[in-house]
């Protein structure tokens, strides 16, 4: 702690403590140190990532849930590219297919946007020819609103205001709302569905694409920042949990050292821990405390090396597992299959053996046949992400106390809890850090 202290005291610069090496803390830390500051990360765990992480369990390094990116995600990118994490190399871009292992099969092809899109649903296997008529229909009333509803609602409630209840409901919207906002339709925030739809299905196409990681999610982004930051003087400390954060005159206190700016950027339930002393925080920690969260399951499938799914990612239907990933194609992790079970549901409810049974039970089912698993893992991440409901208000940058900042993919303004939200929120704190010193 002396020695923190000490460095920090001699540092010319701005210095600015960054609480939570997420995304979004990594994401502010680069902006900072590029924009000059001299940042110290404080990272409880012993390693960056946060929510996007590698995880060791029981001697397998495993990603803490399988994640998917995409085109869409225009910062994040942007950033994996200043810090040298080359996104063309780390992520395999696929156009947008939502692949079922039986019936629906949704794929856009390399065609320039909107004609993507209608192509696309024109195409889509085992959609009726009303539901496809009608899916463009509400595609082009959404863009006709700016992608935005003057009064937010359920994302059923808005589905089933535009005749969208069929098939579509089934495989594309209801899918696509779980994976984005990792909140079941008839809860949703609708504006935040729109908002993903705005930036991917109607955006240009490569927004649309699937970015799906070729590294685990630590080398994907946060542990190339860290080199980053740290070739321009500043530092991340990990294994470091922050206690406090105290005034001290027109600065702060963290761990013992003085920094003129802090961002916080852990998730809202951590947030407490931190601003105990700060009784201008109050109602900041008020509404997180109203915040309510879901669960992400990721079931990881061992088999022997052989074993490959017909796509990198492909939908199961009517059981618990939604997507399934093939780690081989993606990882070269022969044989692994990644099973991913968003937002809240019965398997919360099992012991993660029996779990496990269920995902290999259905993954057989969807293909026709599978030898027993060799081993099995579930990763269960109780708080994945806010649930992301209508009306709730979202925090931003700026608190009631000068000088200290929010970051953290629920303080985004418009788009769900996701890696690009995360990475936004670093990128506005920072902004508003350097702005101010
Ligand atoms: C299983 C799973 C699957 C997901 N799938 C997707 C997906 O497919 N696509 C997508 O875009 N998003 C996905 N997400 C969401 C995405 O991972 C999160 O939105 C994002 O990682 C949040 O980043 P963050 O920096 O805001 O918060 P966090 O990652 O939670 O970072 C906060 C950090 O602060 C640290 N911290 C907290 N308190 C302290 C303290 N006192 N001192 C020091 N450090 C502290 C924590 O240890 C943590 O590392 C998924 C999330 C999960 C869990």
């Amino acid at each position: 702690m002396e020695d923190l202290a000490q460095r920090v005291a001699l540092s010319p610069a701005a210095r600015i403590a960054v609480i939570g090496a997420g995304y979004a803390g990594m994401a502010a830390a680069v902006e900072l140190a590029a924009g000059g500051a001299r940042v110290t990360v404080f990272e409880a765990a012993p390693g960056p990532g946060g929510r996007a992480r590698r995880v060791v369990s029981r001697g397998q390094a495993l990603d803490n849930g399988q994640h998917i990116l995409v085109g869409a995600y225009r910062e994040l990118l942007a950033l994996m590219r200043r810090v040298g994490a080359d996104p063309e190399r780390s992520l395999l871009r696929l156009p947008l297919e939502l692949r079922y292992a039986r019936g629906f099969r949704l794929r856009a092809p390399r065609l320039r946007a909107p004609m993507h899109l209608a192509a696309a649903l024109l195409s889509a296997r085992g959609l009726p020819w009303r539901e496809r008529l009608r899916a463009m229909r509400f595609m082009r009333a959404m863009r006709r609103a700016g992608f935005r509803l003057a009064s937010d609602e359920t994302v059923s409630a808005l589905l089933a205001r535009h005749a969208q209840d069929g098939i579509a409901a089934r495989y594309l919207w209801g899918p696509l709302c779980v994976a984005a906002l990792n909140t079941l339709p008839q809860q949703a925030s609708a504006n935040a569905f729109l908002a993903v739809l705005r930036d991917s299905l109607g955006g240009a196409r490569a927004a649309s694409d699937l970015l799906l990681p070729r590294v685990d999610l630590s080398s994907l982004f946060p542990e190339p920042a860290g080199r980053y930051v740290a070739a321009r003087g500043s530092e991340v400390l990990t294994g470091r949990r922050v206690r406090g954060v105290a005034r001290d005159g027109d600065a702060f206190r963290v761990e013992g050292a003085r920094f003129e700016r802090v961002v916080l950027a852990c998730a809202p339930y951590q947030l407490a821990a931190l601003a105990s002393a700060l009784p201008e925080l109050a109602p900041l920690l008020r509404a997180a405390d109203r915040y309510t969260y879901q669960p992400i399951y990721t079931c990881y499938l061992q088999y022997p090396q052989a074993v490959q799914l017909p796509a990198p990612m492909l939908g199961l239907d009517g059981g618990l597992v939604q997507w399934a990933f093939d780690r081989g194609t993606l990882t070269g992790e022969r044989g692994r299959i990644a099973c991913v079970i968003s937002a809240q549901g019965d398997h919360q409810q099992m012991a993660h053996g029996e779990l496990a049974g269920r995902c290999h039970q259905e993954l057989a089912r969807a293909l026709g046949g599978l030898p027993a698993p060799l081993w099995s893992r579930v990763i269960a991440e109780k708080r994945a992400t806010v649930a992301t409901l209508p009306g709730v208000p979202r925090p931003g940058p700026e608190t009631p106390l000068a000088g200290l900042y929010l970051a953290g993919d629920y303080t985004d303004p418009e788009y769900p809890p996701t890696l690009e939200a995360a990475v936004r929120s670093g990128l506005r704190a920072a902004a508003c850090a350097l702005r101010s010193v």
